[in-house]
């Protein structure tokens, strides 16, 4: 699914084949999840293949080596443009894109002096799908922002989303929401959560949650329709009452939610400020929002 025999990955300072790499058994990373990634999504544009906000997707992959003290010999341009040329090279013009910054051997619990970024792309459709997701509240939690940082996508935080997800899909739902230590509703396992009561929108603030790219284009694309959104620690309740919700993310995009636990939504979609975005959204990321040429 991910690869085939003819692609093209970016690995270890150049491009090869796919199926030509090998990882060691020995990489920190895959030990202790000392790693850090990104999540990128290339769309077909009127000016050809466009990484949506790839300028920010990489400040954030700089941010968190930075945090992790994880070296990283690229700029932020640097990345953009091995981005572009991994589309060019396996002739994709939508495609998810996976940069990971890993470390090489060494069984120590101490910062690596070396790391080798991998980068892949494959087609890959919205994985949530495009039906209302049913969730449930999970009793996983969001991991402690005090224990690592919560706000950039290390390999190892990713633990407690797979187990939730697991939770959640063992009990028939398809997606699970995560509370933080103190209960409130933080996020689902790999997306952020808003939700719109009497025509304003909710969503739980920084602290504990992955505040992501698309929640902050979310969020923009209300403003710019006169939709009130407001950051506020949200209870179990409050969700439960809404009038609808949705994920987004840059996998999932914008996807609805049509219910949580035994509550489900009333609202219909079309009349929900959530479809109404969700529709901006997907507008947003085919239109040529960073055109390839200027007209002067
Ligand atoms: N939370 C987590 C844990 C995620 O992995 C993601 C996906 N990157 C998000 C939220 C959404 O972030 P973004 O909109 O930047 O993709």
């Amino acid at each position: 699914m991910y690869y085939s025999d003819k692609s093209v990955v970016f690995y270890d300072d150049k491009f090869v084949k796919a199926k030509k790499v090998a990882c060691s058994p020995f990489a920190q990373t895959l030990h202790y999840g000392y790693g850090i990634f990104e999540g990128l999504r290339a769309y077909q544009t009127a000016s050809g293949a466009t990484i949506f906000k790839a300028r920010e997707h990489f400040e954030r992959m700089k941010y968190a080596a930075q945090k992790l003290s994880i070296p990283l010999s690229y700029t932020v341009k640097d990345l953009e443009n091995i981005a572009y040329d991994l589309l060019d090279q396996n002739n994709f013009k939508d495609a998810y894109i996976r940069p990971l910054l890993f470390c090489p051997d060494n069984m120590r619990l101490a910062s690596s002096r070396e790391s080798i970024l991998f980068m892949g792309a494959w087609k890959w459709p919205r994985y949530l799908g495009n039906e209302l997701l049913s969730t449930c509240i999970s009793s996983i939690e969001r991991p402690n922002p005090k224990s690592c940082p919560v706000d950039a996508k290390i390999s190892g935080l990713y633990v407690s989303s797979i187990m939730a997800t697991n939770e959640a899909r063992s009990k028939g739902y398809e997606e699970a929401i995560m509370l933080d230590q103190n209960g409130f509703v933080a996020q689902a396992s790999g997306a952020n959560i808003f939700y719109e009561k009497d025509g304003e929108l909710f969503t739980p603030p920084a602290g504990h949650i992955l505040a992501g790219i698309t929640r902050k284009v979310i969020m923009d694309l209300a403003r710019e329709r006169d939709i009130r959104v407001t950051e506020k620690q949200v209870t179990i309740q409050e969700l439960k009452q809404a009038d609808m919700a949705m994920l987004t993310g840059t996998a999932v995009e914008v996807a609805l939610i049509g219910s949580v636990d035994e509550a489900k939504f009333k609202r219909n979609v079309k009349n929900s400020k959530c479809g109404e975005l969700a529709k901006s959204f997907a507008d947003l990321v085919h239109s040529a929002f960073e055109p390839a040429y200027t007209i002067i």
